[in-house]
């Protein structure tokens, strides 16, 4: 008996041992969250403001677009990228075939609900900061289709959209002023206006 009572306190010191380490790992983690490394918190701070306005000027005069023709719509966006319109004066530059090197997401045409996953993915795929344009009627609003039973009501419905273009279909020269806004809404320099 007097051996069994002898065990019991011993795991009770074992355990009190134990809470007191856990206390004292969580006070000195908690220390450290409080007081970060002063020099390096400042030199962070000054290399992000350095580098704040080279960032949004490449940002804003290099915008990649990407593939994302759904309907009679893609069309107009093949004559955006033609030379007639010559995009890449103002810094749009060639529509890229994956979404890891794109940061912009012109959206054309018709969204069926079937293709609302794979929209989803190739947007969280998309390079950050990352921006939407919903390209014509169908994009913005549904359309022609607005009452149809499989297709959605405008993009906006399941992605956060930059700028709209109007128009069914939407002239080319809407979707070069449309990137002129989305540039002055990324905030650097517009080239032209
Ligand atoms: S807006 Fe007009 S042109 Fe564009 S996809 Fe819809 S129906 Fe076709």
């Amino acid at each position: 008996m007097i051996f069994m009572e002898e065990n019991i306190a011993e795991n009770e010191k074992v355990m009190n041992a134990r809470k007191e380490m856990d206390k004292l790992v969580a006070d000195s983690l908690k220390r450290y969250k409080l007081k970060p490394n002063a020099l390096f918190v400042k030199l962070s701070d000054v290399t992000k403001h350095i580098a704040k306005k080279p960032v949004d000027w490449a940002r804003t005069n290099s915008v990649w677009p990407m593939q994302f023709g759904l309907a009679c719509c893609a069309m107009e966006l093949m004559d955006f990228g033609s030379s007639r319109i010559d995009a890449e004066r103002n810094g749009y530059l060639l529509f890229r075939a994956t979404p890891r090197q794109c940061d912009a997401m012109i959206v054309a045409g018709w969204v069926t609900k079937s293709v609302i996953p794979e929209l989803k993915r190739l947007y969280e795929q998309m390079l950050e900061p990352r921006y939407v344009i919903a390209y014509g009627e169908c994009a913005t609003s549904g359309g022609p289709w607005w009452e149809s039973y499989n297709i959605i009501k405008g993009i906006d419905q399941v992605l956060p959209v930059d700028v709209y273009v109007a128009g069914c279909p939407p002239r080319p020269e809407s979707l070069f002023q449309a990137l002129i806004k989305l540039q002055k809404k990324i905030g650097g320099v517009v080239a032209k206006d």
